[in-house]
């Protein structure tokens, strides 16, 4: 499905065409576990959660696949369990573990499409340069303050870079204490990520080489907008020939 050699599985009808597909979402928390649910809904064949992190009490109002007794359990293993129990045929795969230089090229070149569900800022940006170092979609989604945004990263751009030439300041980040209100904003970017993401393994994905589309969901006024975003010329990001240096980043809060 992108290309490169790597599909893993011959053409298949369209009707199947979810079925066999898979998709890696990176963070099981508050866009992993809404992102997984409507993936799971329209019949994603196998869903790869990945997470280093426990689920914290705090997760549980809004992070649908942990429950009271998963405190403490590793997030990825939590919500691959929450899966199974609402989809019996899906096939999951948990790794309590990062997304990292380590282990992100093979993990994106064994599925179909990837899901950023983290909620680093700096994390993101590792991402979008390993889905054009390998040519695997990634689907960007972000929320920063009542505004939710999500993008696909298609092979041949434009990445992460083109939109957004470094990371968002770190008080665009959301606070603990924001993100209670915030967590209606996050299920609904994660909802949309999963929706671009089954626009392609559908082959519905209409999309001019060279472009992306933008959405942008403003949680105050209830409205949506989308802005075409094209590669920008000097984009390093675009031209990037080996996996990056993982970021450290100072830990945001888990929305
Ligand atoms: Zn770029």
């Amino acid at each position: 499905m992108h290309g490169h050699g790597t599909d893993h599985h011959p053409r298949i009808p369209h009707a199947s065409r979810l079925e066999g597909a898979r998709v890696l979402l990176v963070g099981a928390g508050g866009l992993g576990c809404p992102a997984s649910l409507a993936l799971a809904q329209a019949g994603v064949g196998h869903l790869t959660l990945a997470d280093p992190d426990r689920v914290d009490v705090t997760n549980l109002p809004r992070q649908l696949w942990h429950r009271p007794p998963d405190v403490g359990r590793n997030k990825a293993e939590s919500a691959a369990a929450g899966l199974a129990r609402a989809f019996p045929g899906l096939s999951t795969e948990a790794l309590p573990e990062r997304v990292d230089a380590s282990n992100a090229e093979g993990l994106f070149r064994a599925h179909d499409a990837v899901i950023d569900a983290t909620d680093g800022v700096a994390t993101k940006f590792f991402l979008s340069d390993v889905a054009v170092l390998t040519g695997v979609p990634l689907v960007y989604g972000g929320v920063l303050r009542m505004q939710g945004q999500a993008m696909r990263v298609d092979p041949g751009g434009p990445c992460l870079r083109c939109l957004y030439e470094a990371p968002p300041p770190a008080d665009a980040v959301p606070t603990c204490a924001q993100a209670g209100v915030l967590g209606s904003m996050v299920g609904l970017v994660g909802g949309v990520q999963a929706l671009l993401a089954l626009e392609l393994l559908s082959g519905a994905a209409r999309g001019v080489p060279g472009e992306a589309t933008l959405h942008v969901l403003d949680g105050v006024t209830l409205t949506g907008r989308r802005t075409r975003v094209a590669r920008a010329p000097d984009c390093e990001g675009c031209r990037v020939t080996a996996v990056p240096a993982y970021p450290e980043e100072a830990e945001a809060c888990a929305t």
